[in-house]
């Protein structure tokens, strides 16, 4: 077999066998598929798409291109809940240690930033000290002695998607069905959760612009995950502006801190609340979603999720004390507020468009490696439906060099489309497969 050859089957738009797609996963994560090659494939692929047979055949050597984990020698019920990628996602760090302080634990593997979507490890990186390289025997012991671990793709889980994922960033080959579905479910099956919530994000901040996309994605992904034998529900959620207020590394993890503290924008804490209340009603520790929410929305308001939070960070080996005093965390040289240049009610804000920014400011890569200012980033005030004043914030631009700050400016004034008539919210969660 040839690399060439499945590259040119793919781009002839023939269906791979699932021989091919092993030994196309196999060898590129060995090494002996160069990069020039690898994405080659993966822009066939996003070009030609997939059937459901490549997409599941796919996922599963990606998922046994290292170690897959039984995780019930520590524990008999595992979650975990994973983003197909949105603007401000920084759900994970708030719902994980919600979770796993109801004694449900969460093991969960996370990706970097991607596209114009941040990265839940990314941005735990902005704390210092905090570890996401763990070893097979890290994780399991995480998850022992803490009931709780995020991790970074390693040579030890799915390697195969740290490599494809890392190359996808940077090749325009992130807005593909069958490649998202499969880096999302190869990095759940190998992590080895018995339940698995995805979020699967809709519009113009996703990769999956429309509702009907979108569910094409979750059913696939549901039907991989439970062909597999776990449990598993899609909530499809909004993404037609950024969810809470902070875009950027550090600043979404001050807003996390705020959130667990009780506190932090209320469409944030909703679907926090959502897809942590899916996790409780999926192991079976609630009846039905409200009563999950119920349990959850105590535990941000009692510290008891705050005190989870601060466990497994300094676990993990990160610093404490930039949670206790969160000015302390990386902060950017130059802040700058945007205002409103007309009176008028928002009637969208493109998520899209806030992310590229927060990306060219430094917050995301273009280029595999290029390292990460996890100072920059943009709080948006405006939300939709919301009625403001010329000269109200819009924007605050984090940024730590003057260009860079002038074409944010440029590009988040025309990030925003005004109305004259009022304009109702978008619903936070448009509906729940399972
Ligand atoms: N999240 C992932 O893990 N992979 C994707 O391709 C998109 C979102």
């Amino acid at each position: 077999m040839r690399a060439v050859d499945i590259i040119a089957k793919k781009r002839d738009r023939q269906e791979l066998t699932s021989e091919e797609l092993k030994f196309f996963v196999d060898g590129y994560t060995r090494g002996d598929i160069p990069d020039y090659q690898a994405s080659a494939w993966c822009m066939a692929v996003l070009l030609n798409g997939m059937t459901e047979a490549e997409a599941t055949a796919l996922t599963l050597h990606m998922a046994h291109s290292g170690d897959t984990l039984d995780l019930h020698q520590i524990a008999p019920f595992v979650v975990d809940k994973h983003s197909t990628g949105g603007v401000g996602d920084k759900t994970t760090l708030v719902v994980a240690p919600l979770v796993a302080c109801h004694g449900l634990p969460v093991g969960k593997m996370s990706g970097r930033g991607l596209g114009f979507s941040g990265g839940t490890i990314d941005k735990l990186e902005s704390i210092r000290g905090f570890n996401v390289s763990l070893t097979t025997e890290q994780f399991m012991d995480m998850l022992a002695k803490h009931g709780i671990v995020v991790s970074g793709q390693s040579a030890d889980l799915a390697p195969a998607d740290g490599k494809f994922y890392a190359l996808r960033d940077v090749t325009a080959t992130v807005e593909s069905l069958p490649l998202i579905a499969a880096s999302v479910m190869s990095k759940k099956i190998a992590a080895g959760a018995d339940a698995i919530v995805l979020d699967v994000k809709v519009g113009q901040g996703a990769f999956m612009k429309t509702v009907e996309e979108a569910e094409a994605l979750a059913q696939l992904m549901v039907k991989i995950g439970q062909g597999v034998g776990r449990k598993v529900a899609a909530v499809l959620t909004d993404m037609n502006q950024p969810l809470g207020a902070a875009v950027g590394n550090a600043l979404e993890v001050r807003e996390t801190i705020e959130t667990l503290r009780g506190g932090g924008p209320a469409d944030f804490r909703a679907h926090c609340l959502t897809i942590g209340g899916k996790m409780i009603e999926l192991a079976g520790k609630a009846d039905n979603l409200a009563e999950a929410e119920r349990m959850l929305a105590e535990s941000l308001d009692n510290g008891r999720a705050w005190a989870k939070f601060v466990e497994w960070i300094t676990a993990q080996g990160g610093d404490s004390s930039q949670l206790e005093d969160p000015n302390t965390l990386p902060l950017a040289s130059l802040i700058e507020t945007v205002q409103a240049p007309q009176s008028g009610t928002i009637a969208a804000v493109d998520a899209a468009a806030v992310g590229k920014t927060s990306v060219d400011l430094g917050g995301g890569r273009a280029k595999k490696g290029d390292p990460i200012d996890y100072a920059v980033g943009i709080m948006c005030h405006a939300k939709i439906g919301m009625r403001l004043a010329a000269g109200d914030p819009l924007f605050t631009i984090h940024a730590n060099a003057q260009d860079k700050l002038e074409s944010a400016r440029q590009r988040l004034l025309t990030a925003v489309t005004w109305s004259e008539m009022p304009v109702t919210a978008p619903p936070h969660t448009l509906k729940i497969i399972e």
